[in-house]
């Protein structure tokens, strides 16, 4: 059995800052993922990070706007804490590799993103998640940190109220093994994949949410669910909403501007906007002149308009609003500590408190980047003062009998994994999307419900051991179910509409009765909701 001080479940952004943390810390630390690192969605993260630089902008402005944009649910010690450490740790990332643009000076270069504003976004190019990525690998190589690729945590090994590693399988072998570790952080990533169409990778399922949450732990915040405005139509990519501050114009089928010319708004206010203007909204690069084309901040654009055959300098590209990311997860404290003793928790996983009810663009990466790096050092430090345990095999026998009786159900059903996860996926989009109402969110549970139930006896038409991809998504489906079910319970909870979370039943803000944290935990008949007051001191 695999033994290690620290064990870092992820490899994306968050889980290789902190595995670095934890290594600098002293400690054995070993990385599994179930995809290679660099094939993280991280890797996707185009527009670049925040942080405060030069004598223009300050941690307190980062902090005020990220107060802002959150709507009345940010905790502001966490949001304090991020904004401080964001440009140091950006600077870091610098000087060990990380090819950021710079201005004529030679200095950092920044931009504009949506709700920030200054200008403080460092990016390199239109790949700053690529780079960034990249970058903290080759340190990870560099430490020589074990990585076990392809290996999907299927459960956290809890024992005595504390958590002593995962079980694991071995996509190549299909073999289920115990890791042994004194610390876990859970760097897993979002859960785009609950919803279709959505702007996220494959692999974000919300593996790690679930793995928390079926540990009994709480999802904090799960209803905020924000949209990206500029998804292309008929392409699973979008523009970045930097093209709008850099000249491109939103305009509706009579060609008019949909927004004022250099707007930068929040995304859940252009979305709306993009809803009302009605169908056949575009986006028009035009009026950028052919140099600035196909400079960063059009990168996927141009790959998706390639593709589909439509040129950028002649024709407005078709645009709508396409399910992002959950601003919602794991419930931390800001050194992403989760309620269960060796459990830490970063990156989209988590929820440290610093989207609140939506997210500054550009927040994301640096809230992976600062607290996937306090999540390491926070983990190392539980694990030298943890005397180590070794598990017992009986969670990886459990493990092992269910394995065998998934693969002994019946197939005669005709129900498939991919059947339930697109009926899962058009329900979240039909009925706890942009828009939401009671009618809608009634509907969500009992379609959930019943698609837990068909989960519950799904068989599986292929028995090979050795990347059996219908395995991987029969575990991910879990995850899936899981993750949609807190959603639709912090949602239908939540009667008032606040950043990313619209009710057209109760459209405004009701800071009386509203400004909570929703928690939802698994109950023995399904999700269980609470609240917990939002943290509105400072940090000490
Ligand atoms: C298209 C897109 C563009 C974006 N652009 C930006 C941007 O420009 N700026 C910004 O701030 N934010 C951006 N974001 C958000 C940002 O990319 C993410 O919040 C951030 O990259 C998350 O990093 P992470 O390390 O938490 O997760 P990820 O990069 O998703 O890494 C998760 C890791 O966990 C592994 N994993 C998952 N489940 C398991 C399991 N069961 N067992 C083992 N391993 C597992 C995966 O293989 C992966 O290695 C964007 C999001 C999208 C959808």
């Amino acid at each position: 059995m695999p033994k290690y001080d620290v064990l870092i479940v992820g490899g994306g952004v968050a889980g290789l800052q902190a595995a670095l943390a934890a290594k600098y810390a002293g400690v054995q630390v070993a990385l599994l993922s179930k995809t290679h690192p660099l094939r993280s969605h991280s890797a996707t993260s185009s527009d670049g990070l925040n942080a405060a630089f030069g004598s223009d902008d300050s941690w307190q402005q980062h902090a005020q706007d990220t107060i802002w944009a959150g709507a009345g649910l940010c905790d502001h010690a966490a949001v304090e804490e991020m904004c401080r450490a964001a440009s140091d740790d950006i600077i870091r990332l610098d000087h060990v590799g990380v090819p950021f643009n710079r201005n004529a000076e030679g200095k950092l270069d920044r931009w504009t993103l949506g709700g920030n504003t200054l200008p403080r976004t460092a990016f390199s190019a239109d790949m700053t998640g690529h780079a960034v990525l990249n970058t903290l690998h080759e340190q990870c190589m560099r430490e020589d940190i074990p990585s076990h690729e392809e290996w999907l945590a299927t459960s956290l090994a809890v024992e005595d109220g504390c958590c002593r590693g995962v079980l694991a399988l071995e996509f190549g072998t299909g073999n289920l093994e115990a890791f042994s570790a004194s610390a876990v952080v859970l760097a897993t990533g979002g859960t785009g994949r609950v919803y279709a169409p959505s702007t996220a990778s494959q692999s974000c399922c919300g593996d790690g949410m679930s793995l928390a949450y079926r540990a009994g732990l709480s999802l904090r915040d799960m209803e905020m669910v924000q949209y990206h405005p500029l998804g292309f139509c008929e392409r699973a990519a979008f523009a970045s909403e930097g093209a709008l501050g850099e000249g491109a114009v939103l305009c509706n089928t009579d060609g008019q501007p949909v927004l004022q010319a250099n707007d930068q708004p929040l995304r859940d206010a252009l979305c709306r906007s993009l809803a009302s203007a009605g169908d056949g909204v575009a986006l028009d690069f035009r009026s950028l002149g052919k140099e600035r084309i196909g400079t960063r901040f059009l990168y996927l654009g141009r790959a998706a308009t390639e593709m589909a055959g439509i040129s950028l300098d002649t024709a407005p590209l078709p645009v709508m609003p396409r399910m992002h990311r959950v601003l919602g997860g794991i419930r931390t404290d800001t050194s992403g500590a989760t309620a269960l003793s060796g459990l830490f928790a970063a990156g989209e996983c988590a929820s440290p408190g610093v989207h609140g009810a939506n997210a500054l663009t550009g927040n994301a990466l640096t809230a992976s980047v600062v607290f996937g790096r306090r999540a390491g050092s926070a983990a190392a430090a539980h694990a030298s003062n943890t005397a180590p345990q070794a598990l017992t095999d009986s969670a990886l026998q459990d493990a092992q009998r269910t394995l065998e009786a998934v693969f002994s159900r019946p197939t005669t059903s005709g129900d498939t994994v991919v059947t339930i996860q697109r009926a899962l996926a058009s329900t979240m989009a039909e009925h706890v999307g942009l828009v939401r109402d009671e009618a809608g969110l009634r509907e969500a549970v009992r379609c959930v419900a019943d698609l837990q139930a068909r989960y519950a006896q799904v068989g599986l038409r292929h028995h090979g051991k050795m990347y059996n991809h219908e395995l991987l998504s029969f575990y991910e489906l879990g995850a899936l179910l899981d993750v949609a079910g807190a959603i639709v319970a912090a949602a239908q909870e939540r009667k008032e509409s606040r950043g990313v979370h619209y009710r057209s039943d109760f459209p405004a803000t009701n800071d009386a009765e509203g400004s909570y944290h929703s928690l939802v935990t698994c109950g023995p008949d399904g999700p269980v909701l609470t609240t917990s007051p939002v943290n509105t001191g400072q940090s000490a």
